[in-house]
Formats: structure tokens, sequence, C-alpha cells
């Protein structure tokens, strides 16, 4: 007989198609575990992140029907990190035990919760889920994600290999979290280095079941642009080497040009002044757009923002 208070955390941005199936999987869901006595009580927490369709009426609506289904309506849309954790700092909060957050179309296995649920009493205190394959997705979302990963591992940044953010975290795990006051969330590398016991969980990846993507590729780059800068600050030193690297090639030149002039051979015209002009022009551009990354982050973390307002809450204490 399990005790363990169990709330589930979702955000939500513009799901009307999809919140009535997903309640009903994941009250079937949680009802199965609570007979089988793997957890005491549950609650589910959508998250509106300042939908424009009719999100938060339906979550209205569907708290109404179940007591268990609560609701926070953000007055902005704010991003899915940041939805993700106006959930999350209301679990640090509450008297759950563990808290689980995951995508409202469900294309991740709920089944996989079990598990998690099963780890967290095994004793580990962060329950990662790690997708098996990426079978649904197209071939380049996979290469891009697996670049991705690798690019982060390389540059030093803690990830956990094909895990996005559906996780189980006990609260005080959750508690440690939300002590972190930057506003550049990248939620799965900051959860890496927060230490604590952890394990990973397997599943399967499904397609959406409805409605589209709120993850277009813009969005997806700028995430992933998000998530090395806020975690590194290699390519801030690799602008040096390039920098040394490129005084390096000038002194070659220089000598070259001056042993050419000395033997008489004329300089053969404009082709090879254009070419390094553009290249070290670009150079010099990229270097000044990877430290503008960094000033950029900066910049929003002195304004030390408020991260969202609540503008609603339903059914919650
Ligand atoms: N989401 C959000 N705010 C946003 C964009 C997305 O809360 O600005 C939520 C969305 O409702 C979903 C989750 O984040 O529950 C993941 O989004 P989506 O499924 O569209 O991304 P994908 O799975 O395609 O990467
Ligand atoms: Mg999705």
């Amino acid at each position: 007989m399990s005790t363990t208070a169990l709330l589930l955390v979702v955000p939500c941005y513009n799901e009307q198609e999809v919140l009535h199936e997903t309640t009903a999987q994941l009250t079937a869901l949680l009802q199965k575990m609570q007979q089988a006595a793997e957890i005491g009580s549950y609650k589910i927490l959508y998250v509106d992140d300042g939908s424009k369709d009719a999100t938060w009426s339906l979550i209205e609506q569907l708290a109404a029907q179940h007591a268990e289904v609560g609701g926070l309506k953000l007055a902005h849309n704010v991003g899915h990190q940041q939805a993700l954790w106006a959930g999350l700092e209301w679990g640090a909060n509450s008297t759950f035990d563990a808290i689980v957050s995951i995508d409202a179309d469900l294309q991740d296995d709920i089944e996989a919760i079990r598990a998690m649920v099963q780890q967290y009493q095994a004793g580990y205190e962060i329950v990662y889920g790690v997708r098996k394959e990426r079978k649904t997705d197209t071939a380049f979302k996979k290469h891009t994600a697996q670049l991705f990963y690798k690019l982060m591992s390389s540059l030093g940044g803690e990830v956990v290999y094909n895990h996005a953010d559906f996780r189980l975290m006990s609260r005080r795990t959750l508690q440690s979290l939300v002590a972190h006051p930057e506003r550049n969330l990248f939620l799965r590398g900051m959860v890496c280095s927060l230490g604590y016991r952890s394990t990973s969980v397997y599943y399967d990846r499904k397609e959406r079941f409805a409605g589209e993507s709120k993850y277009p590729l813009s969005k997806m780059l700028n995430f992933a642009i998000d998530g090395i800068t806020s975690f590194s600050v290699k390519p801030l030193r690799l602008i040096t080497l390039f920098g040394m690297l490129f005084i390096l090639v000038a002194i070659l030149a220089i000598g070259y040009a001056l042993y050419a002039f000395a033997i008489g051979h004329t300089i053969p015209g404009w082709t090879s002044l254009l070419i390094s002009l553009w290249f070290i022009g670009g150079a010099i551009l990229t270097a000044i757009g990877v430290i503008g990354e960094y000033i950029g982050k900066i910049y929003k973390e002195v304004k030390r923002r408020p991260r969202y307002f609540i503008e609603k809450a339903h059914n919650l204490d």
C-alpha cells in the first residue's frame, strides 16, 4: 500500500484539440494506479501558457468534472520551459511527494509514469524519461537532435541523451530546482546539474494524436542555442583560439607578400584580396555574434523580471 501523492504538471499552449483525450487517458491511468495501491492520491495540473484558443475554458470545464484536475492560467504566452516552471514551482510548494512533467499531446508514453513511480519508491529522486528510438521523427529532426546532444556534451553541458522534459522529481529535488534564480531556462540541463540519486526509464515516443506541434524549427533552433549558451562558456574561448589562428595566418601571408615583392612578382590581383577580406569580415562578425549571445543573456538576467503572472487558478489550494 503506497501513500505516494503524485502530481502531474502539463503545460498547454493552444491545446483545445487534445485536452479531453489527454484528461481521459491520464485519469484512467492514475485511477488504475490508485486502485493497484501504487499511489495514494494524485492531481493533474494544467498550466495554460497564455493560449489563444479555448484551452482555459476547457480546463475549467474539466476541473468541474474531475476533482483531481486543476489549472493555472498564465497571463501571457511565456514558452514551454517557463510555463512548466510555473507548474513545477506550484508543485515544489505543495504537499505532493513526486511530481511528473509531461506534454499535453501525450507523445510520451504515459505508462512510463508507472515505471517512474516504481523507481521513485525504490529510492530514486529524479527519474528521466528517455526515448528508445526516434521512429516517429522526421530524419531531419532526428539528425538535428543528435547533433545537438553531441555538441552539448562536447561543450561540457550535462544532459541525458534523448531525454526531453518528461521526468519525475521528488518534491525535495524540485525545491532545489526552483531555488535557481536564472531566467534562461534549460530545464533538462539544470535538473542534471542538481545531483541527487537519479535513474532513467525508457519508452517509445508516439506521434501527436491531434493538433499541431508548437515547436517549429525556429523555436527548436532558439532552444538549442539557449541550451548551449546557458551551460557553457566554451564558445567564448573558441573565439580567442580562432582569433590567434587568424593572426598566425595573417603573419604567414605578410611574410609571403614581402617575399613575393622582393623577388619581383607582382601581386596577382583582386581575388585573393577580396576573399581574405570577406573571410576575415565573416570571422569577426561571427565572433561578435557569439559575444552578443552572452551579453544578451546577461542583459536578460540582470533585469530580474518576474517569470510569469498567474491570472487565475482553478481547483487548487
Ligand atoms: N507549449 C507551451 N508553450 C509554448 C509552446 C508549447 O506550453 O509556447 C507546450 C505544448 O502545449 C505541449 C508542450 O509544450 O504540451 C510541447 O509542445 P509540442 O508538443 O508542440 O512540441 P513538440 O513535441 O512538437 O516538440
Ligand atoms: Mg509534442
